[in-house]
C-alpha cells in the first residue's frame, strides 16, 4: 500500500513552527487591536458568484486558481481565495453601514488557490488580513500601510521594500485604459500572447508581464499616475505625506498592478528580497466601488492581506523570546502521582511546566531537561529538590508553593 501524504501544495505545521505562528498571531492581535481593529471570521467557503463578482472575472484568481465544487444541493461553492470579497459581503449582509463608521476589522486563517506549488507558494496558505470600510480619509490608507509595516518589522522580516501607487477612480481608470489599449494595439506585434488576449479585458496587466518584448513596449507606455483626477492626485499626496511624517520609506511604482480588478486610488505591496521568486509578503489597497458592486450602499473600502508562511520565511528567528519551562523529574516510579501534582500546581501558578512521561532514567531525565532548555528542574524524590539549570545550584524545597516563589511566574 502506498504511504498517505498531505495533498499537493499543502503542509503540516510541525514544532517549532507552530509556536512561531501563534506568536505572529499574537503580534497581529496586539498591533491591530491597539489601532481599534476588531477580530472577525467568515466561512472558509462561499458561493462561487461572490468571488466571480468580488475578485473579478478577468483576474488570475478567478480564471485559474479557484477550488470550486458543487455541494449536494447542486450549488456552486468555492474555497475562499482571499478575504476582501467576504468582508464586503458580510458588511452588506449584516447592515454594518448602520454602525459608527469606519468599521475596522481583521482576520487570520486559511485561504486556497490552485497554483503550481513551490517555496512560498502553496494551495492552502494562511493570511492575516485587515480591512476598513466606510471611510475615504487618506489617513485610513496610511494607517493600514503603517500597521502592516509594524507587524512585518516586529515579526523580524528582513529586506523589505514597499511599492506604492494610485490607480485613481474607476472613471479616470476607464479613460486611461482606453488610452493604454490604443497604445497596446499600436504595438501589438511585440506583445506576448497573454497580454494581447487581455488588451480588452485588462490592459493594465501588461505592466505585470515578464515577456521581454512586452516589457520593452511598456517602458514607453502612458502612465496612469500622470493621468489622475485632481481629487485623486490630492488624496495620493496626502497619503504620501502621512507616510513621510511617519518616516516610512516607499517607492512610487506606477507599474504596480494588484490582482483584484476593483482597486481604486491607493495600492501597495511589501516585498522581501529574502524570498526569491515569491517576493510578495503582503499588499492591498482601496476598493471604493466594491461594496456597491456587491449590492450594498456606496461605501469606500480599503484593506490588505499578508501571507503568514512568507512572513515566517522572510523573518530572521521570529518574534519574541521562547518561554523556558520548568521540568519535573521523577526519582522513583512510586512518586509519579506526586510529580503529577507538583506539575499541576506550578502550571496553576502560571509557570510553563513539563513533566517526565517517558519512563527515563535519572540521567535520561536531566538530558531531557537540557534538550528542552528547562530553566529549572524539580526532582521529586523522598525530598523535593530544585535545580537551577543555568548555575547548576541545587537546593531542597518544601513544596510547589516554594518552587513558585523561587522561580516566579
Ligand atoms: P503573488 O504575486 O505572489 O501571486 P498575489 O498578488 O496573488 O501574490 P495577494 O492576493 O495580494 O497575493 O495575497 C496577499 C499575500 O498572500 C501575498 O503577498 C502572499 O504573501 C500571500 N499569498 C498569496 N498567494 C499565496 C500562495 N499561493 N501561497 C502562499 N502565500 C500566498
Ligand atoms: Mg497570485
Amino acid at each position: 500500500m502506498s504511504r498517505l501524504k498531505a495533498p499537493r501544495g499543502t503542509f503540516d505545521v510541525l514544532p517549532p513552527d507552530g509556536r512561531r505562528r501563534l506568536r505572529l498571531l499574537q503580534l497581529a492581535e496586539e498591533v491591530l487591536g491597539r489601532a481599534g481593529y476588531e477580530y472577525f471570521e467568515s466561512p472558509v467557503f462561499e458561493e462561487t458568484e461572490l468571488f466571480a463578482r468580488g475578485v473579478g472575472e478577468s483576474t488570475d484568481i478567478v480564471q485559474k486558481e479557484m477550488f470550486t465544487f458543487e455541494d449536494k444541493g447542486g450549488r456552486s461553492l468555492t474555497l475562499r481565495p482571499e478575504a476582501t470579497a467576504a468582508v464586503c459581503r458580510a458588511y452588506v449582509e449584516h447592515g454594518m453601514h448602520k454602525l459608527a463608521q469606519p468599521v475596522k476589522l481583521w482576520t487570520w486563517g486559511p485561504f486556497f488557490r490552485h497554483e503550481a506549488p513551490q517555496a512560498g507558494r502553496y494551495r492552502q496558505f494562511t493570511q492575516v488580513d485587515a480591512e476598513v470600510l466606510g471611510s475615504q480619509e487618506p489617513s485610513v490608507d496610511a494607517e493600514l500601510i503603517l500597521l502592516l509595516a509594524e507587524i512585518l518589522e516586529q515579526a523580524g522580516v528582513e529586506g523589505t521594500r514597499l511599492r506604492l501607487s494610485s490607480l485613481g477612480t474607476a472613471e479616470s481608470r476607464r479613460q486611461y485604459a482606453d488610452e493604454l489599449r490604443a497604445y497596446l494595439r499600436e504595438h501589438e506585434g511585440d506583445l506576448s500572447m497573454e497580454v494581447r488576449e487581455r488588451i480588452d479585458a485588462n490592459p493594465l496587466r501588461a505592466f505585470d508581464s515578464d515577456h521581454e518584448g512586452t516589457r520593452t513596449v511598456m517602458r514607453s507606455a502612458p502612465v496612469l499616475i500622470e493621468r489622475l483626477d485632481p481629487d485623486d492626485a490630492e488624496h495620493f499626496e496626502e497619503v504620501k505625506a502621512l507616510l513621510d511624517d511617519a518616516g516610512l520609506r516607499y517607492e512610487v511604482d506606477h507599474t504596480l498592478v494588484r490582482g483584484l480588478d476593483y482597486y481604486t486610488r491607493t495600492v501597495f505591496e511589501f516585498e522581501s528580497d529574502r524570498l526569491g521568486a515569491q517576493r510578495g509578503v503582503g499588499g492591498g489597497g482601496r476598493y471604493d466601488g466594491l461594496i456597491e458592486q456587491l449590492g450594498g450602499p456606496p461605501t469606500p473600502g480599503n484593506g490588505w492581506a499578508a501571507g503568514i508562511e512568507r512572513i515566517l520565511l522572510a523573518a530572521h528567528g521570529g518574534p519574541a523570546e521562547d518561554r523556558r519551562p520548568v521540568y519535573i523529574a521523577v526519582a522513583k516510579p512510586g512518586l509519579r502521582r506526586d510529580a503529577f501534582r507538583v506539575a499541576r500546581e506550578l502550571r496553576a501558578g502560571g509557570v510553563a511546566t513539563e513533566l517526565e512521561q517517558a519512563g527515563r532514567s535519572m540521567k535520561g531525565q536531566f538530558k531531557q531537561a537540557d534538550r528542552i532548555g528547562a530553566r529549572a528542574t524539580v526532582i521529586v524524590g523522598d525530598e523535593l529538590e530544585l535545580k537551577d539549570m543555568d548555575s547548576g545550584e541545587q537546593r531542597q524545597v518544601a513544596d510547589a508553593a516554594e518552587v513558585l516563589r523561587l522561580v516566579g511566574a
